[in-house]
């Protein structure tokens, strides 16, 4: 087991808070992977796949916006919302994926439509998906 410390927090609760000895996590700059003895750093975290290993498994998760602290041998991720692959409902993610796709194919100037908020509802989708297809 490695001396590492993986947390990752939503505001609803807390989905990993374990030992582990390596993650690989979506910052805001590229991906990212940490092992014991890190430097210290500050990230920006952005909709894709966070995987870690623990005692020679890896776990896929699928995170959201927010952002990741690396101190002191620990982890800490927060962000909006995060999945295990296991729990990710796939026929949900496709239709949030289907709704944002099908907003963002119309014109740019249409009122009622935010095609910021459509993107970012589309790269949380794909990266569910993308997470899920892991485990299946
Ligand atoms: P949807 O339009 O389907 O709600 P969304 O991207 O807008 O998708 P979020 O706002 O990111 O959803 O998440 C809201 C809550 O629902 C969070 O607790 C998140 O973990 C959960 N969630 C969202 N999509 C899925 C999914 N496909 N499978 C499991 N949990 C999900």
């Amino acid at each position: 087991m490695g001396n590492l410390f993986l947390e990752v927090v939503t505001p609803e609760r807390v989905v990993v808070s374990q030992q582990v000895d390596i993650v690989v996590a979506p910052g805001s700059l590229g991906e990212f992977g940490v092992l014991q003895g890190h430097v210290p750093f500050l990230t920006g975290i952005l909709p894709g796949e966070l995987r870690y290993s623990a005692d020679g498994r890896t776990e896929y998760l699928a995170v959201t916006t927010g952002f990741a602290e690396v101190s002191d041998n620990k982890v800490s991720v927060l962000v909006d919302a995060a999945e295990k692959a296991k729990e990710i409902d796939v026929e949900r993610a496709k239709r949030a994926m289907e709704r944002a796709k099908e907003r963002l194919s119309r014109d740019r100037g249409t009122p009622d439509i935010d095609f910021q908020r459509a993107e970012a509802a589309l790269r949380r989708a794909i990266a569910r998906i993308k997470v899920a297809e892991k485990v299946m």
